[in-house]
């Protein structure tokens, strides 16, 4: 019955707040997963289903690697009972307000004893001579260091599952009332999740080979799961502009045919992606790295995976 006390004062805290204001979204304050990212909302969505609500913090067409947070985000970070995100090496936006917060309210996935042994080498170190980006401030250096690893996490269907197991087990100590209804959601996640990978292991498949270049440093955990081969990317953060010598190099690459596609994303199509490609045989694709226009639910995960792997097979297959 603790959840009915505890609804029953957020309802009361709600109807308050909304006497005060006269606006603002009383189901913002009541949101009890709240998750950085689209990706990550998708898996704890699928936990929470039946049970609770989840929501996202990154607006749809934002980046995750340079967002501020309104004051908005602020409250709801604050009311959640649970944030779900990658850790300040990715979300350096969230590491201030979410260090406020006891450990038993927060997971941040790449801090997982269970996904550490999984973390990948990001390769921004070979970009760290490429200078030309840093015109704009040097408060950006510091506020958007690049670690180590990669951190786009959510693109590895391993550390998805055990991103899923991890929000399962913080929840049924929360909210231990509903214990058989997220079991049964994690039970479905997972299953659902192991026809979804054996599906696109088979799609990807035949495309192991076909050289490409992607927009940014995001997706090495799925081609490495999957087998796929790129050529490399255009910059590490989408924000970032890709320096001349870099540029130079891909068209390089692109003019002596190793290249079948380039990948722009649905946010970010510079002028410079074409300009590379013009007068090449080289096809123009899409890759959406955080399934903008995919709603949560409990099948959202594999629908944003099933939906990247369309977006390589349709460019990297051709015809
Ligand atoms: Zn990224």
């Amino acid at each position: 019955m603790i959840s009915c006390i505890m609804l029953h004062k957020k309802t009361l805290l709600c109807a308050a707040t909304s006497v005060a204001l006269l606006f603002g979204s009383c189901a913002s304050a009541q949101a009890a997963v709240v998750a950085s990212l689209k990706p990550l909302g998708f898996i704890a969505s699928a936990i929470t289903d039946g049970v609770t609500d989840t929501q996202v913090l990154l607006p749809d067409g934002a980046s995750e690697h340079d967002y501020s947070l309104r004051p908005s985000d602020i409250k709801r970070l604050q009311s959640a009972d649970l944030v779900v995100w990658i850790g300040p090496e990715m979300e350096a936006f969230m590491h201030k307000p979410v260090t406020q917060f006891a450990s038993q309210k927060q997971i941040a996935l790449a801090e997982l004893s269970a996904v550490k042994p999984l973390l990948m080498k990001g390769s921004d170190a070979d970009e760290h001579d490429d200078h030309e980006h840093h015109h704009d401030s040097g408060k950006r250096d510091e506020d958007h260091h690049h670690g180590e690893y990669n951190m786009h996490l959510w693109l590895s269907p391993e550390v998805a599952r055990l991103s899923a197991v991890a929000i399962h087990e913080k929840l049924v100590e929360l909210m231990p009332q509903s214990k058989a209804k997220l079991d049964a959601n994690l039970q479905h996640f997972e299953a659902q999740l192991a026809a979804a990978d054996k599906q696109l292991t088979s799609t990807l498949a035949p495309l192991k080979g076909k050289g490409y270049f992607v927009f940014h440093d995001a997706y090495g955990y799925f081609e490495k799961h999957y087998g796929l081969t790129p050529l490399g990317h255009f910059t590490v953060n989408p924000e970032i502009q890709p320096g001349a010598q870099r540029l130079h190099d891909i068209r390089t690459q692109l003019v002596e045919q190793k290249a079948v596609c380039v990948f722009a994303e649905p946010q970010f199509r510079p002028a410079v992606i074409e300009a590379v490609a013009r007068g090449t045989q080289v096809r123009m694709g899409t890759l959406d790295p955080l399934g903008t226009a995919i709603k949560l639910g409990p099948d959202s995960y594999t629908q944003f995976l099933t939906q990247l792997s369309d977006q390589y097979s349709s460019c990297l297959k051709g015809d």
